[in-house]
């Protein structure tokens, strides 16, 4: 199974700055990777392509009706989204999304046989506590409570300790590699998922992404900063090869 890459754009880029990353990146990627882009919800069909698939960076998780300001998973389908972000820690510390407003996400993308992109982690505080498993069992039971059986394999879990991301720190790689295996383990005994696949994110740059891709328990990673310029971006995929 290829490896994944995802772009999480978050709030930037405009329109004219949209159309250059476009042109930037075509024929640049690789097919030997799986890279998923997420930009904003205004820009997502111009992203549509055949070099790489379209993710969302957030959904709310009913399927219509009135909720102003919000997009559901079937509209997502409906312009090429396969992949969908679920529980980035901006939008539970930033937007308050609670346990269970994640699991009803996560729940909401996998009817419309969407890909979750659940992410999990820890903040500084509980790192230093060496509380990072349990914070980030908890994280996934709550996320994963009544989720059917067979839809299991298809939750992608992001695992992006908060106070990794945007900062220039990360784990060391015994330690991403570590928090794979776990995360696998819990996925394997407790929901009987045996093939999740585990993402890191926070902070790849070009300088780490080669050692951390290269993990054996990880699938792939999630990018931010280091993917919003185009040139950058693709620099620090032509780093994994
Ligand atoms: C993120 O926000 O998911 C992320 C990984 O950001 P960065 O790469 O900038 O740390």
């Amino acid at each position: 199974m290829k490896k994944l890459v995802v772009a999480n754009l978050k709030m930037n880029l405009g329109l004219e700055a949209v159309q250059k990353y476009i042109t930037t990146i075509k024929g640049q990627i690789t097919n030997q990777l799986l890279v998923i882009i997420c930009p904003s919800f205004p820009f997502l069909s111009l992203f549509k392509s055949a070099e790489y698939q379209l993710g969302s960076q957030n959904t709310f998780y009913k399927k219509d009706g009135n909720y102003t300001g919000e997009v559901s998973p079937s509209q997502l389908k409906s312009l090429g989204v396969k992949y969908i972000i679920v529980g980035h820690s901006e939008r539970r510390l930033i937007f308050h999304e609670t346990n269970k407003i994640i699991n009803q996400k996560v729940a909401a993308v996998l009817k419309e046989n969407l890909y979750p992109i659940l992410c999990v982690g820890e903040n500084k505080e509980q790192k230093l506590l060496h509380k990072t498993p349990v914070v980030i069992k908890e994280q996934l039971n709550e996320a994963l409570k009544k989720i059917d059986q067979e839809m299991l394999n298809d939750v992608i879990i992001a695992y992006e300790p908060i106070w990794a991301i945007g900062t220039g720190l990360t784990p060391t790689p015994g330690e991403i590699n570590s928090m794979g295996e776990f995360i696998k383990r819990v996925m394997s005994f407790e929901y009987n998922a045996n093939n999740t696949r585990v993402l890191y994110g926070g902070s790849i740059n070009q300088n780490n992404i080669k050692s951390i891709f290269s993990l054996e328990n990880i699938d792939g990673v999630l990018i931010g900063g280091a993917a919003v310029n185009p040139d950058l971006f693709i620099e620090t995929l032509n780093k994994i090869s």
